[in-house]
């Protein structure tokens, strides 16, 4: 992309929005970069642009917008009216991911879906190292991918580059072509933001639009997945399916203790579920994704099997982090929706004790009574949620109130009994009493961790 001379606005000064300004000075282009916050928020964090680009901050001026030759935009900004007057006036607005992705010289793994992106796109990223194929992952997960761009990331020339994906991402894609593109699952979620679920699943269909029949599919074929194969429906590319029952063909598929799995004209291949680290029927699911992806990308099985072995998960996704008198705890702070804690707790080998609530997202919460029946006696409501979240589930559980985190965790260790699990699954944002689901992983892993002194 010619970026010289070009005057770029750039929305939205969060680590991706400052990657990708950098990104475009480097290419010599005007760069103006603007935020609603007023320069007090951001530290020393735009020093890097002092004397390089103009700073427009605290407001987002029209004027700025309709004249600007493209706008970049970081994923986290929403929809603002300056924007829509700059559509009109003509002006190209894409993405940080869009703008990286034309950098890149490498095949492109685009991995997006509700839940497990993160899980998947990490797996993936083991499974290529531990096949010495150079990688870089990252995206929506850990490093922005025009950062890596900028640090001159060797993957980005020769080798694969493992993006996951949020629809909010691809929302502002244009040329951006996915060689392996991958649809993990669909449920409800973020309906604070689009106006309705048609809408949300319509940015993810956004991956497949300029798939050919030279790329792969990779998608889930779940009986409750129907939507996401029609959506990946939409790619020009031939299709390989992951499902959680036997199957034939080819694709990957789980059978007893087997993850299983075939590449078309290739022998079936066999992994042991029980060498997983990470738990639960979803993150098999994750796994044979993950499978799929990587050997498509070329590493090998013995490489596949490897990384299999080792990898330890992330933090936050069902993390085992205290065990006292035979109960378990789990911070799952990461299940921000319902489809989330669903996928977590279904199959869950133990009596589960649930902390859920906080930031209402708009979505239903009804899909969470079967779980809620089969799984759990008790459940502990925090956050500005706790009302709707009762009001929907009523009769699926027995619900408790707690006004902080130190409270939810004494009182479900006190609901627990031995050979139980608690488990933080929240199926809310936890913008309401934490910085972010980080803060609020911690926070009860602290209260876990102060409940062995009390
Ligand atoms: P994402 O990046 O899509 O948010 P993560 O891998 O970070 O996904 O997992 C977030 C949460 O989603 C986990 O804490 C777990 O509760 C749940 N989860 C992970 N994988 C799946 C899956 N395949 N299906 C349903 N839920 C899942």
């Amino acid at each position: 992309m010619k970026l010289r001379d070009k005057n770029v606005l750039v929305v939205g000064l969060g680590r991706s929005g400052l990657a990708a300004a950098e990104l475009c000075l480097r290419e010599g282009a005007e760069v103006t970069a603007n935020d609603s916050r007023p320069h007090e928020a951001f530290g020393d964090a735009l020093t890097c642009l002092e004397d390089r680009a103009q700073l427009s901050l605290g407001a987002h001026p029209k004027d700025l917008f309709t004249s600007a030759d493209l706008i970049v935009l970081s994923p986290g900004v929403p929809p603002l009216p300056a924007l829509d007057a700059a559509r009109r006036a003509g002006v190209l607005v894409i993405g940080e991911m869009e703008l990286g992705s034309r950098f890149v010289r490498s095949p492109i793994v685009g991995i997006t879906g509700t839940n497990g992106k993160s899980t998947t796109t990490k797996l993936v990223g083991e499974m290529l190292e531990a096949a010495k194929i150079p990688v870089f992952c990252g995206g929506n997960l850990g490093q922005p991918l025009c950062e890596a761009i900028n640090a001159g990331h060797p993957a980005i020339e020769a080798g694969v580059v493992v993006l996951e994906i949020s629809s909010f991402q691809l929302e502002t894609v244009q040329t951006f072509h996915a060689h392996i593109a991958v649809l993990l699952n669909v449920s409800e979620d973020h309906l604070d933001r689009y106006p309705n679920y048609e809408s949300y699943l319509k940015a993810k269909a956004r991956l497949f639009e300029r798939q050919t029949m030279d790329d792969f599919v990779v998608v889930n074929a779940d009986p409750g997945q129907v939507r996401a194969r029609e959506l990946a429906s939409r790619s020009g590319a031939p299709r390989l399916t992951f499902r959680s029952a036997p199957s034939r063909g080819s694709g990957a598929w789980t059978h007893g203790d087997q993850l299983c799995m075939r590449l078309p004209q290739q022998k079936e291949e066999y992994y042991p579920r029980s060498a997983l680290r990470i738990p639960g029927s979803h993150n098999s699911q994750n796994a044979l994704a993950a499978l799929l992806i990587a050997r498509l990308a070329g590493a090998s099985s013995e490489a596949c099997q490897r990384a299999l072995e080792t990898f330890e998960g992330l933090p936050h996704r069902m993390q085992l982090v205290g065990d006292h008198d035979d109960i378990r705890f789990y911070n799952d702070s990461k299940a921000t929706n319902v489809g989330s804690v669903v996928g977590s707790l279904s199959g869950f080998d133990r009596e589960v004790v649930l902390i859920a609530g906080g930031k209402d997202k708009g979505g239903d919460y009804g899909p969470l009574a079967a779980v809620l029946e089969q799984t759990c006696r008790h459940v502990v409501l925090i956050g500005s949620a706790a009302a709707r979240i009762e009001e929907a589930l009523k009769g699926a559980a027995t619900f408790h109130r707690a006004q902080s985190m130190e409270e939810a965790v004494t009182m479900a260790a006190d609901l627990a009994k031995p050979g139980d699990a608690v488990v933080l699954s929240p199926a809310c944002s936890s913008y309401d009493m934490f910085k972010d689901y980080i803060a609020r992983g911690q926070a009860f892993a602290a209260a876990v961790a102060g409940l062995s002194r009390g």
